[in-house]
């Protein structure tokens, strides 16, 4: 019966050793506590606002929905803070709850937590809108106007809308 005993005793050691060396391992990788909801296999669109995104780890924190970005850079980028601004809105739109923070997770497994605050936000929408606007207009024909010389020596100057004579 001791022996018995002594068993679960030691099982119920070597339990504890592997959690603390599984949080250990996860926390040295820069992963995080929370039950993980997506691992780049989901794909956020907004129709709306013309956002994709597809955050490396969706992570879930009680009622809240973080996303993660891993960079093997040392320090965090305006452009990697802009990229999880834009993860913001798209969880906001597919999940229906605005995430309060999310984290970038650098190349040394430190993890730099940014705020979704209204002024990333404005950054985020500006950005995007600059970018449908160049979208529109990418099939318009830009307007050029040559040399009158070269026009007028140009084979194909009767065909040519453009030409400057
Ligand atoms: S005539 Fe038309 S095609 Fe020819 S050089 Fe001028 S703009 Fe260009």
């Amino acid at each position: 019966m001791d022996s018995i005993l002594a068993v679960a005793l030691l099982l119920a050691a070597l339990g504890v050793v592997l959690m603390v060396l599984s949080s250990h391992g996860r926390s040295t990788r820069g992963l995080g506590p929370g039950r993980t909801v997506a691992l780049d296999d989901r794909t956020l669109y907004s129709e709306r606002l013309q956002l994709v995104g597809r955050p490396d780890r969706i992570v879930r924190e009680g009622d809240t929905l973080i996303p993660e970005e891993w960079k093997s850079s040392r320090r965090a980028s305006d452009a990697q803070r802009l990229q999880l601004g834009t993860y913001f809105i798209l969880i906001e739109e597919e999940y229906g709850a605005r995430p309060p923070h999310g984290v970038i997770v650098l190349g040394d497994g430190s993890r730099v937590v940014v705020e979704n605050t209204e002024g990333l936000r404005s950054k985020v929408l500006a950005a995007a809108d600059a970018v449908r606007r160049h979208r529109r207009t990418i099939r318009e024909a830009i307007p050029v106007r040559q040399p009158a010389a070269k026009c007028r020596a140009c084979g194909r100057r009767d065909a040519c809308t453009r030409a400057n004579l």
